[in-house]
């Protein structure tokens, strides 16, 4: 089934509303088979209301809108509605008293006004979706023209009424057998565009499978949907996706859907009875702060050192003045020194250390801005690398700050956690 968006609100074309409720319901509804081939907003202008719609269900006979019921004068959906498929609007004297209901049971004293009772009115023939989280409901108007339902613009009202009329109304009609669905797995360290090279010759033999790009600081999540597909099939279509994209990048994958990196890293110390501390340099406690985001990081996360100023290398990780008079605090020798000293200090087997250029001065020739060492250790292995990253000060400290994470994570790991 193939329908068309429509978002209204002048709110929205003004920027000062991002539109999350058409994202919302392009995600709701392709779940259960119904394909979003187009969306729009407009303003709420009534004519640009009705033409938007009116172009909508010549396409496609199906539009879904959002926003404009509210009881205020700018709310002008119904009427464009009413006019376009040539109904009056009428009062819902059911819906109206459920309102007038409610306006006694939240005590709000007087009689209900003028501008609520709006809200009980529908073209004629339209079915009131009920709205659990508010006032205006949804409408559900179906003629020769087509189905056009209306939803409410305020977000958690129309979440609520997508879940528990729009979809159940669609699976009905369309019994729900075919669906799209998506699964995203998370990779870190590895830039786009080799991953591209690495996956793009295989994207052909995962049909009826796509995989799209979504990079970030943190890394380029692959997502793979399952188009179209018997509801049945989809799981094992993504399943057998994402065993393939596994295999071919190994460790890069650290996990799926929503997975917090930090989070990654405290199951793998938990499990290996380790606990962790950070010393940091540039990320000044970045690192710490993703670990203690997680809950129950206690048992796991020590603590660590802020050592930004070259001093507190010294005084608080021993970090020799020799070996930042001589190659600088921005090196190898001294990210080693730095885990060193944390471990010692704090008597923990695993620990990360970040030392970096995070702009937009002091960068030098030979370490220009973006220029960081990092050094984790578990035990007896110890990992080194130095990263050129890009970006602005807080992109190269947030990339930073996942890429140590990312080597704990390796090191954590053990020789299956390197490549
Ligand atoms: P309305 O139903 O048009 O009165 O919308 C009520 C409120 O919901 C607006 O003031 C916005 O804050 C919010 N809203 C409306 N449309 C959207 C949308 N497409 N995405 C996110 N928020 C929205
Ligand atoms: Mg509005």
């Amino acid at each position: 089934m193939d329908l068309e968006l429509v978002t209204i609100g002048t709110e929205l074309l003004l920027g000062h509303t991002i539109d999350t409720n058409a994202a919302y319901l392009a995600n709701a509804l392709a779940a259960v088979g119904a394909h979003v081939v187009r969306k729009t907003s407009v303003p709420d202008t009534p004519a640009t209301i009705r033409d938007v719609i009116a172009d909508g269900l010549a396409r496609s006979g199906f539009v879904v809108t959002t926003g404009g019921l509210g009881p205020t004068r700018d709310d002008v959906t119904k009427h464009a509605v009413a006019a376009l498929f040539g109904r009056p609007l009428i009062t819902d004297e059911t819906y109206l008293a459920s309102l007038e209901a409610r306006w006694e049971r939240l005590g709000r004293g007087g009689p209900m006004p003028e501008a609520n009772r709006t809200q009980a009115q529908r073209p004629e023939g339209a079915v009131v979706l009920p709205n659990p989280r508010g006032t205006a409901p949804g409408l559900w108007v179906e003629g020769a023209a087509g189905i056009v339902v209306l939803l409410p613009g305020v977000p958690h009202e129309m979440r609520a009424l997508t879940d528990r009329e729009l979809v159940p109304r669609l699976v009905a009609r369309t019994g729900g057998t075919r669906v799209t669905r998506s699964r995203v797995l998370r990779t870190t360290g590895v830039p786009e565009s080799r991953l591209a090279d690495r996956v793009g010759p295989m994207e052909a033999q995962l049909t009826p499978v796509t995989v799209a790009y979504l990079p970030s600081f943190d890394g380029v999540d692959l997502r793979l949907t399952a188009w179209d597909v018997p509801a049945t099939d989809a799981d094992a279509a993504l399943d057998r996706g994402a065993v393939a994209l596994q295999d071919l990048l190994g460790s890069s994958v650290y996990g799926e859907g929503e997975t917090d990196l930090a989070a990654v890293v405290l199951d793998l110390a938990r499990a290996a009875g380790v606990r962790i501390a950070v010393a940091e340099s540039c990320t000044g406690g970045l690192v710490a702060g993703r670990l203690t985001a997680v809950p129950g990081a206690s048992d796991v996360f020590a603590g660590g050192v802020i050592a930004y100023d070259n001093a507190v290398k010294t005084r608080d990780l021993g970090v020799a003045a020799s070996i930042l008079a001589t190659v600088g605090a921005v090196s190898e020798e001294t990210v080693r020194a730095m885990v060193a000293g944390v471990r010692a200090r704090f008597g923990v087997e695993t620990a990360v250390a970040v030392s970096g250029v995070a702009g937009p001065d002091g960068g030098t020739a030979d370490k220009p801005v973006g220029t960081v060492w990092l050094c984790a250790a578990c035990g007896e292995r110890v990992l080194a690398v130095q990263l050129g990253l890009p970006g602005d000060r807080n992109e190269i400290r947030t990339r930073a700050a996942q890429a140590a994470l990312d080597l704990v994570r390796r090191v954590l790991r053990g020789p299956e956690g390197v490549g």
